[in-house]
């Protein structure tokens, strides 16, 4: 390798190391709200910020609000109505699965 690479390289290693410290450091202790619809990922959202949002699929709606650092399904037009059913969900790795819509609401 000659020195100009190894310089290189060296800087991205740094750069690399830096904002994973950096990543770790800003890292707020509130989950991610990570919602999926057949498989793919669709919408992320912060568990700390209340809101409602909808989640349209292609077979229906799913109302999402998160409110005090839960995440709940209010409303949905599925027909077995499960997800609306389930308890909210307030944990990492907790999900709420309305398979209607093939949706899946995964604290992360
Ligand atoms: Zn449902």
């Amino acid at each position: 390798m000659k020195k100009k690479e190894m310089i290189f390289f060296l800087i991205i290693l740094v750069l690399a190391g830096a904002f994973c410290i950096f990543h770790f450091i800003t890292q707020t202790p509130s989950a991610v709200v990570s919602v999926s619809i057949d498989g793919t990922e669709y919408k992320q959202f912060d568990l700390s910020k209340d809101q409602y949002y909808t989640i349209q699929t292609p077979q229906g709606y799913n109302i999402l609000q998160i409110q005090n650092h839960t995440v709940t399904v209010t409303e949905a037009d599925c027909p077995d109505q499960i997800c609306v059913q389930q308890k909210s969900i307030q944990n990492k790795g907790e999900l709420i699965v309305c398979l209607p819509h093939k949706v899946v609401i995964e604290l992360k």
